[in-house]
């Protein structure tokens, strides 16, 4: 199984203009040139009557509405038109991503990670399909891999993956899949392994896929990803020294549960990301952000957080363990100042940076 741990690019960099500077055209609408409010997102420019709309792409956060291009899924998820054209929602697309997927981790890995069984039906679900939907801790399923064994030992697996994700989001959830396939296909039964390290061989597969392909952005996805206690960081440390051929012996010959990974390689703190997913509920910050900046005529406002401050203004900001009382000092037109109970000084932060506060 691989987790979902879909960050939602929330909706951030907002700026508005003065009317007379303003050649801005939403890109949800189309309407222009904007005046007054116009929040800026990933895509460019979007009207405040769009900013208001109720639903959004899952995948990026852009409002959307009828007619703008995008595309609604059967569970009900929205895709933007911007990210449309790279997201996954057919089952042909999917079993494509998947064969390719495993022609080059065989290529990757040597002749030996094919299965032996080769026979995969590939499956692509929605996101109501799978049971945990709605657990407030944010970590779903994005793939699934089971195998049956019939009489004589004959396998045959299936793999079952959620629909509308971006293209190579879904390749590193078919490496992951397809390396549960192979390791129930190769792993005698007296060798149990531990379950964090067996869904950390999968997310190596994953992250060895993902370098190959030369997508830092994904690798740093996978070692952030807390799904498996920080496991993997140590499977790959393991796998830089030894290889990948002595993960796989390991998984045909070994006898331990876990795989020891070299000293100097543990203890590596993991990074946890806040792991929001499109129908659950955000999870609190774990830092105080910058997340929007609005220049309205004369009056300035700025989101930390997600706690509107005016310049002067004090007000608590709830995170994650704990709740800081923040002081907005002083707004300007791209940064805010603060000052923050238990913080020894001032400081700034600029859209989308963000400060720890120990
Ligand atoms: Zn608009
Ligand atoms: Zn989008």
């Amino acid at each position: 199984m691989r987790p979902i741990a879909l960050i939602l690019f929330l909706f951030v960099a907002v700026l508005a203009s003065a009317a007379e500077e303003t050649n801005h055209f939403c890109v949800v609408c189309g309407k222009g040139p904007l005046t007054g409010r116009i929040w800026i997102s990933k895509w460019g420019p979007v009207c405040n009557d769009c900013y208001k709309l109720g639903n959004h792409c899952s995948l990026c956060g852009l409002p959307v509405r009828e007619g703008d291009g995008s595309v609604k899924t059967g569970d009900g998820r929205f895709i933007c038109k911007f990210d449309k054209p790279n997201a996954v929602l057919d089952l042909d697309e999917a079993k494509e991503v998947f064969a390719d997927v495993r022609r080059e981790l065989v290529e990757l890995f040597g002749a030996g990670f094919a299965l032996n069984f080769p026979d995969v039906t590939v499956n692509l679900f929605d996101v109501d399909y799978w049971s945990e939907l709605g657990r407030s801790d944010g970590l779903h399923k994005f793939g699934f891999a089971s195998t049956r064994t019939a009489a004589k030992g004959v396998c045959t697996h299936e793999v079952v993956m959620l629909s509308g994700r971006l293209k190579m989001e879904l390749a590193a959830t078919a490496a992951h899949e397809y390396t549960h396939l192979w390791i129930n296909e190769n792993r005698p039964p007296e060798h149990a392994i531990a379950t964090d390290t067996v869904e950390a061989i999968c997310e190596l597969s994953a992250y060895k896929l993902m370098e190959a392909r030369a997508q830092p952005e994904q690798l740093q996805k996978i070692l952030a990803n807390p799904y498996t206690h920080g496991e993997i960081k140590n499977l790959v440390a393991f796998e830089k020294e030894n290889g990948i051929a002595a993960v796989l012996n390991w998984v045909k010959n070994g006898t331990t549960p876990t795989l020891e990974a070299p000293v100097a390689a543990r203890a590596v703190p993991v990074k946890i990301p806040s792991l929001i997913f499109t129908n659950a509920p955000p999870a609190l910050p774990d830092v105080l952000k910058l997340g929007g900046l609005l220049l309205d005529g004369q009056s300035r406002h700025v989101v930390i957080s997600g706690v509107t401050f005016a310049a002067g203004q004090v007000k608590p900001v709830p995170l994650q363990n704990r709740t800081l009382l923040v002081h907005c000092c002083d707004i300007t037109r791209d940064e805010v100042t603060l000052e923050v109970d238990g913080a020894p000084e001032k400081f700034t932060l600029k859209i989308g940076e963000e400060k720890n506060i120990p």
